[in-house]
């Protein structure tokens, strides 16, 4: 896994918060994206354990929302036990997905 700093964008025009994705601001299709990073902790707003994922994935599939910094939401794959509601997790970003661990 190869961990990249954790980015949030926010857009020049209407400040809009969100993760970097290819194209316009999702709300006001401005083209003009601010990325910066941020700290690498977020709170679990929910967690979920999938007991049979779909093809490819090892079961159990454990999922957390969690809220990083600016009120940014992602979806991450969850390594090791489900975390409870509220607790803070370590978010890790590699190419592909984002991860979570327990903060060190
Ligand atoms: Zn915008």
């Amino acid at each position: 896994m190869t961990e990249v700093p954790l980015l949030v964008t926010r857009c020049g025009s209407c400040t809009l918060r969100y993760l970097p994705r290819a194209g316009p601001c999702p709300r006001c299709g401005a083209s003009n994206p601010l990325p910066f990073s941020v700290p690498p902790l977020g709170s679990v707003l929910a967690a979920t354990e999938l007991t049979s994922p779909a093809a490819g994935w090892p079961a159990p599939h454990r999922l957390a929302l969690v809220e990083l910094a600016e009120s940014v939401r992602v979806l991450a794959i969850v390594e090791g036990e489900l975390p409870s509601i509220g607790s803070t997790v370590e978010v890790v970003h590699d190419v592909e997905t984002y991860h979570t661990r327990p903060p060190h």
